[in-house]
């Protein structure tokens, strides 16, 4: 069986994974109409081998999280918020520069530049924007410091990162690669692992990002048509960085844009309602922390750093030895600032506080209540999708007015 009842019951997250094993060559990601990346597969070639089945992170009703976590780390996790860990700690990259552009810190790209440099790895499979089609992202092997440097910055539509592991197959002589994911690539990855000797060969530095979800392209492109740009014009596009929380930066021929996280039409209001409704029964699911990746990443949301200054920084769960030695070398070669944190200070992240709290009633109703708008947002044909999410958009300002208005008063 291939994976044609995930893409039917719309189950798949487009995290690439059955396009880059599937050994006939058999299935190729494609943009839908819903602004989401969907395997197409050519029953030609198709051998009917089972193997994209085998690899999806979404074919189950829940991964089977013990039996990664017994192949990788020889046993279950004891902190069951966290997942299997070593320790956790804040912390960023001391090149200023690097801080600046990155989305929290830097700290997943200096690592990179530590692991090629100290001969830990050959190449990292990292993500960055296309440069003749600025809207489209492209993952790739780096192989200079440059390339993992222009891989910088979070990237909020869909990517399918793992089609990528055709190239990590294809690899010549005794290549290693770092791979850097979102959690269902890494769980994507890890299936594979277990399959392919090969891939589990190769692949010795899993960075994992913290994820609460990938909006479709419509999230981007309405963020466009609401600032009068035309997709045409834009030359490059930068989802985060420029200091922390940051803000999106969009370069037209003409002039550049700048969005602020925070802003209504990003982070602080409609953008999330753009989600990949698959995202929304992944969250439900607790995925967001990365648990399967040597070293996981998120923003220092909640945490003591939060507030320290406007650089930014980063939340780190190390969760293997290969973890805690990248993590070693890279300090030791001054080019990271960590802080050890105690498990009561890393609850303190909003990620696992979420998590902590995920089958309260309150969040199980705030499920629902994303899953449904979410649903509505992407699914819908185009006229009811522009209409609802205008009346959304508007809601939001209005929200957003009364609410200054009220500060005003008091
Ligand atoms: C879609 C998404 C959702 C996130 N949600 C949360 C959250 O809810 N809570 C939280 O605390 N943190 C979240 N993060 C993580 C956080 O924003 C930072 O990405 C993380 O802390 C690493 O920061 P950094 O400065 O070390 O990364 P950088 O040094 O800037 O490097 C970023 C690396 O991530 C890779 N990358 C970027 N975007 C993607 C993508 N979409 N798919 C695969 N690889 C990518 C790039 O290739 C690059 O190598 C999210 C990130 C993303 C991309
Ligand atoms: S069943 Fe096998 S041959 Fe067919 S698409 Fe899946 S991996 Fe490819
Ligand atoms: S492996 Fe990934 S891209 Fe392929 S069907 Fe499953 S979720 Fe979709
Ligand atoms: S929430 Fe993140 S990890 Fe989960 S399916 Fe969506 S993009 Fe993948």
């Amino acid at each position: 069986m291939n994976i044609e009842h995930i893409i039917k019951t719309r189950k798949c997250c487009g995290c690439g994974t059955c396009a880059g094993i599937c050994p006939k060559g058999a299935i190729e990601m494609k943009i839908n109409k819903m602004g989401l990346y969907i395997p197409e597969i050519d029953k030609k070639k198709c051998s009917n081998c089972g193997l994209c089945n085998k690899v999806c992170p979404q074919i189950d009703k829940k991964v089977d999280f013990n039996e990664l976590n017994n192949s990788i780390f020889n046993k279950t996790p004891e902190d069951k918020f966290i997942g299997n860990y070593i320790s956790g700690y804040v912390g960023y990259s001391t090149d200023k520069n690097l801080r600046f552009e990155a989305s929290s810190g830097g700290m997943i790209t200096q690592i990179l530049i530590s692991a090629l440099e100290s001969g830990i790895i050959d190449g990292a499979l990292v993500t960055r924007m296309k440069r003749d089609t600025p809207l489209i992202p492209e993952p790739f092997i780096a192989r200079t410091n440059e390339e993992i440097i222009s891989a910088i910055g979070s990237k909020y539509c869909p990517v399918p990162v793992n089609i990528m592991l055709k190239e990590i197959i294809n690899s010549k002589g005794d290549e290693k690669f770092a791979v850097v994911g979102l959690p269902c690539h890494i769980i994507g990855i890890r299936k594979a692992e277990i399959l392919i000797p090969k891939i589990r060969e190769r692949i010795v530095l899993h960075l994992g990002i913290f994820c609460s979800g990938t909006e479709s392209f419509f999230g981007t492109k309405f963020i466009l048509k609401k600032k009068g740009i035309k997709t045409e014009k834009v030359n490059s596009i930068k989802y985060r960085g420029m200091g922390w929380p940051g803000y999106m930066q969009i370069r037209c021929t003409n002039k550049i844009v700048k969005i602020f996280h925070h802003d209504l039409l990003y982070y602080g209001g409609i953008f999330p309602f753009f989600k990949n409704p698959t995202c929304i029964l992944c969250l439900k699911k607790g995925y967001i922390l990365n648990e399967l990746a040597d070293i996981s990443f998120g923003d220092a949301w909640g945490t003591i750093q939060e507030n320290i200054d406007a650089l930014g920084s980063s939340f780190i769960i190390s969760r293997t030895n290969i973890g805690e030695k990248i993590l070693a070398i890279t300090k030791e070669h001054s080019e990271i600032k960590i802080i050890k944190l105690s498990k009561k200070d890393c609850y303190l992240h909003n990620g696992i506080k979420w998590k902590a709290n995920q089958d309260s009633i309150g969040n199980r109703l705030y499920f629902h209540y994303l899953y449904f708008i979410n649903k509505y947002a992407i699914y819908q044909n185009k006229n009811i999708q522009k209409f609802f999410l205008l009346i959304l958009y508007n809601i939001l300002i209005l929200k957003s007015k009364l609410f200054r208005n009220k500060q005003k008063i008091k």
